[in-house]
């Protein structure tokens, strides 16, 4: 026997579950399908622990500059494990709160995993239901390269599973991840090299980002090689080598750690049964609506290949159920100017464009650019002080904001009171006229000549 639903969502990530909560919020009868557990990658294997394994590096770097404030050594060694099995245990609480907020909401959590079987139905283990509405939110997951020993390497779901700290390792990649794991690493006490296939890391985000970046990761020690692709990996006894296509390579590796991208979850989840064909990538385009060509058939987040990050998958899935549920017509998801940090050491934080999108979009002569780099208050008794760097991109005669990048301590949490600015349509002049908190990093902001 067939069970109606109004909505029906695939998959229990950050997306999906906020999607199930307003709809039902909304009045609608809804289920939410998981196989997993509840939270996806961000919260199991991703944003959450990083961010956790990021606070434990920033712990040290501060510490470590304790000393030229006058405190003798603060911290002895990190211990990888019980940090893990406190950050597993936070994790578990999460997937409560998930399910008990689901709960409250009235959502139907159905555990297994859900195929669409045909139009406005899914079918969970061999069970059938049925709903006018089915939103996909399946994610996606780490990809593999495929080359002879892959499987020897960690993708980040792996890495987040070490219950010790790998000693010496090589992470692949010059994105996100690859940046993040590699940063926290070496902050933590590992040997890191970041192996990279081009010159740049970061490649979509401003140069002076990508500059900042890597000659601070260079600082922390990080061997950065660039334009290698790995070939391959062998394992001897515990001990692993990567190698390159020239036979040159890399060997006594504890852990190799492949960030090269992620892999949308379409290719199981019974597309063909409504005629549905992803783009050659695997991922599942949308309107600006998040209609897929399916009528009934909705796609948020990762799977969708635009902008894979969380608060993009909650704003698209909760906007989406107010279209459908709460009688807003034109809600929709506005994908521009998008905020976005990289949790590295030092962290990035970016919004808008970069300087080289806003020439090509607006000429060079409509853009004027405000930059600034300099040594935080907080690095004054530091002989070799980290630097912050911060760079406004204005366009046109009112000098309109269209971009802030920031790299430097603290960066993370300057930059979502600055998003705000910019989506308002802030110009120099507003900033100009803005106070300065003093003494901060943030007032460079407001200051900038
Ligand atoms: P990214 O898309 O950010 O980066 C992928 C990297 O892998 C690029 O540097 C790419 O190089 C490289 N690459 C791709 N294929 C290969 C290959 N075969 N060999 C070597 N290198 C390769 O992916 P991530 O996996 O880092 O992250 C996925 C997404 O998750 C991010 O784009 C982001 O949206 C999200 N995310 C967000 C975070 C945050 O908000 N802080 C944190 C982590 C992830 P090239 O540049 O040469 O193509």
């Amino acid at each position: 026997m067939t069970e109606h639903y109004d909505l029906i969502v695939l998959g229990g990530g950050s997306g999906g579950i906020a999607t199930a909560n307003r709809a039902a919020r909304h009045g609608a009868k809804v289920a939410l399908v998981e196989k997993d557990r509840l939270g996806g990658a961000c919260v199991n294997v991703g944003c959450v622990p990083k961010k956790l394994l990021w606070n434990a590096g920033h712990i040290r770097a501060q510490a470590h500059s304790g000393r030229h404030y006058g405190f003798t050594p603060l911290l002895g060694d990190f211990d990888w494990s019980a940090h893990k099995i406190a950050r597993d245990a936070y994790i578990a609480r999460l997937n409560g709160r998930y399910a008990a907020g689901l709960s409250d909401n009235g959502v139907t959590v159905i555990r297994g995993a859900g195929r669409l079987a045909g139009p406005g139905t899914v079918v969970v283990d061999g069970l059938a239901y049925a709903a006018p509405h089915i939103v996909l939110a399946t994610g996606s997951r780490p990809s593999l390269p495929e080359i002879p020993g892959a499987a020897l390497g960690l993708t980040s779901d792996a890495f987040f599973a070490l219950t010790e700290r790998p000693q010496r390792v090589a992470v692949v990649g010059a994105g996100y991840i690859a940046v993040e794991l590699a940063s926290v690493l070496a902050t933590l006490g590992s040997d890191v090299s970041l192996v990279m296939r081009g010159a740049h890391l970061l490649d979509a985000f401003d140069p002076m980002l990508r500059e900042g970046l890597m000659e601070a990761l260079v600082e922390a020690g990080i061997n950065i090689m660039s334009h290698r692709q790995v070939a391959g990996l062998q394992a001897t006894g515990a001990e692993l080598a990567l190698s390159y296509p020239d036979g040159e390579g890399m060997c006594g590796l504890d852990a190799v750690v492949w960030a090269i991208g992620r892999t949308p979850n379409t290719a199981d989840i019974g597309l063909e049964t409504v005629s549905l064909v992803p783009d050659a990538r695997g991922f599942v385009g949308t309107d600006a609506f998040q209609n897929t060509p399916v009528a009934g058939l909705y796609a948020i987040g990762d799977m969708t290949g635009r902008a894979a990050l969380t608060p993009v998958a909650i704003a698209a899935g909760r906007r989406l159920a107010d279209r459908l549920f709460g009688g807003m017509a034109d809600r929709r998801l506005d994908y521009d100017l998008i905020p976005t940090v990289v949790f590295s050491h030092p962290p990035i934080a970016s919004a808008g464009l970069s300087e080289p999108e806003a020439r090509a979009r607006h000429g060079a002569d409509g853009v004027k650019i405000y930059q600034t780099r300099f040594a935080p208050l907080s690095e004054a008794f530091n002989p070799a002080p980290h630097r912050t760097a911060m760079k406004l991109v204005t366009v046109g005669r009112t000098e309109r904001i269209v971009g802030v990048h920031i790299i430097g301590e603290g960066a993370d949490e300057m930059l979502q009171g600055f998003a705000v600015a910019l989506k308002m349509g802030a110009t120099k002049k507003d900033f100009d006229d803005t106070l300065a908190i003093h003494p901060t990093s943030a007032e460079e902001l407001v200051t900038m000549r």
